[in-house]
């Protein structure tokens, strides 16, 4: 059986996957980074000495002790984030399920009972579990085959007016750049709308920065480009270079909020999974390496700006969105016999196929092509995959 066929008949045909079977990098060009989560790309040296020292080292003692790795970690973590502890545990949703447990229980413990619904914003992501499925504001996520979801949700839209929130509010949960709902960034003025709402009403702010932290827009987290300092972050996907942990990140007026035995992962904080991330947190905090993403992500924008196809590019550093001319409008921006031969106004994910048949990784979100090259990627790399998408694109 091929790599393929064994895939389909033992894993769940939970995902839609592209026809490409990866046994290591080599021939690929990657604008995807796993999902942003190779954040330093494929099997950067320093980080794979650490994990794999460690590998020999101590693999894993569960919570009931103290380790090193975990401790040097989280230290890492704070001093560059100004936070003032952390929640380690696996994933992007499992630390926002850390993040709403505890939301929830700073209100319970303040003003009791009752106050304990957390707003989220439309077309936002979360997670899979069934929690922060709930938290996620997009009806597509919500079929009726998974019913009943959690209550204690509300959701609201994105870069419009708020006004208030109800009286049994006790947090709004935020992407600063919505990433699987589309490379869709909030606006100044409405993350200072909730911010001052928030803060006149005790309110605590939940930033979500599982996919735009870790260096991913050009801060080390994206709250920075706001001014702003959630009283509560969470973080995974870049933050440990490719391998699965996550943190919920508190600042001193939530630090306390949770005490023994109200919150656990038997593998959060993993060695291994740490020494990952202290090299990625060491590398990534460095200002002149986020100056470079920056300017890359420039770099990008420029040049695929006067592609005929490419209406339009949002997003920050390196996390970009492509929307992509409707055929009508491309074909009328290109020859007709090019539209024929490019497949213009082909959708996102048909590009993304393109891609991958000239060895280019992309993703999409939702009609948009995303692209979230590693952040290490060099100006050659950069111009071997753009050189593909000039191709598709054109
Ligand atoms: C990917 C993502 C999640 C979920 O992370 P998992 O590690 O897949 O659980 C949550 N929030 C945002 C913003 C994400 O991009």
């Amino acid at each position: 059986m091929t790599i393929t066929e064994k895939t389909n008949k033992h894993i769940m045909q939970s995902y839609g996957r592209f026809s490409l079977e990866i046994e290591n990098s080599k021939g690929l060009i990657d604008f995807g980074s796993g999902i942003g989560t190779n954040s330093l790309g494929f099997c950067d040296e320093q980080w794979a000495n650490a994990v794999c020292e460690q590998a020999r080292t101590l693999q894993h003692t569960s919570n009931l002790y103290y380790t090193k790795p975990a401790a040097d970690f989280a230290e890492k973590l704070c001093a560059v984030t100004g936070y003032t502890n952390a929640f380690l545990c696996n994933s992007g949703a499992e630390a926002n399920e850390c993040a709403i447990k505890l939301a929830r229980k700073y209100s319970f413990d303040k003003y009791g009972a009752g106050r304990n619904k957390i707003v989220t914003l439309n077309g936002s992501f979360h997670g899979r579990t069934m929690t922060t499925l709930s938290a996620t504001g997009q009806d597509i996520m919500h079929p009726d085959c998974f019913a009943p979801y959690m209550p204690g949700f509300a959701h609201i839209e994105p870069n419009a007016p708020i006004g208030s929130f109800a009286d049994d509010v006790c947090a709004v949960m935020l992407e600063y750049v919505q990433g699987e709902g589309g490379v869709i960034s909030l606006e100044q003025s409405f993350v200072d709308e909730v911010f001052a709402l928030c803060a006149e009403n005790d309110i605590l702010v939940i930033a979500d920065e599982v996919q735009t932290g870790a260096g991913r827009t050009g801060a080390f987290l994206a709250g920075t480009h706001f001014g702003k300092a959630a009283d509560i972050t969470t973080m995974a996907k870049g933050l440990f270079g490719g391998l699965p942990g996550g943190a919920c990140l508190a600042n001193e007026k939530c630090a306390g909020v949770l005490t023994a035995g109200m919150h656990g992962s038997t593998y959060g904080g993993n060695p291994v999974v740490m020494a990952g991330g202290s090299v990625v947190v060491a590398r990534v905090s460095d200002a002149a390496f986020l100056a470079e993403v920056v300017a890359k992500g420039d770099y990008i924008r420029e040049f695929l700006a006067k592609l005929p196809q490419v209406e339009a590019i949002s997003g920050r550093g390196l996390m970009l969105g492509l929307t992509l001319k409707s055929a009508k409008e491309a074909s009328s921006a290109c020859p007709a016999e090019v539209a024929l031969a490019t497949g213009v106004g082909r959708t996102a994910i048909e590009v993304a196929k393109a891609c991958l048949e000239k060895g280019l990784l992309v993703l999409t979100a939702k009609d948009k092509l995303r692209l979230l090259p590693p952040l290490t990627i060099t100006y050659d790399e950069l111009d071997e995959g753009l050189s593909v998408l000039k191709e598709i694109l054109l």
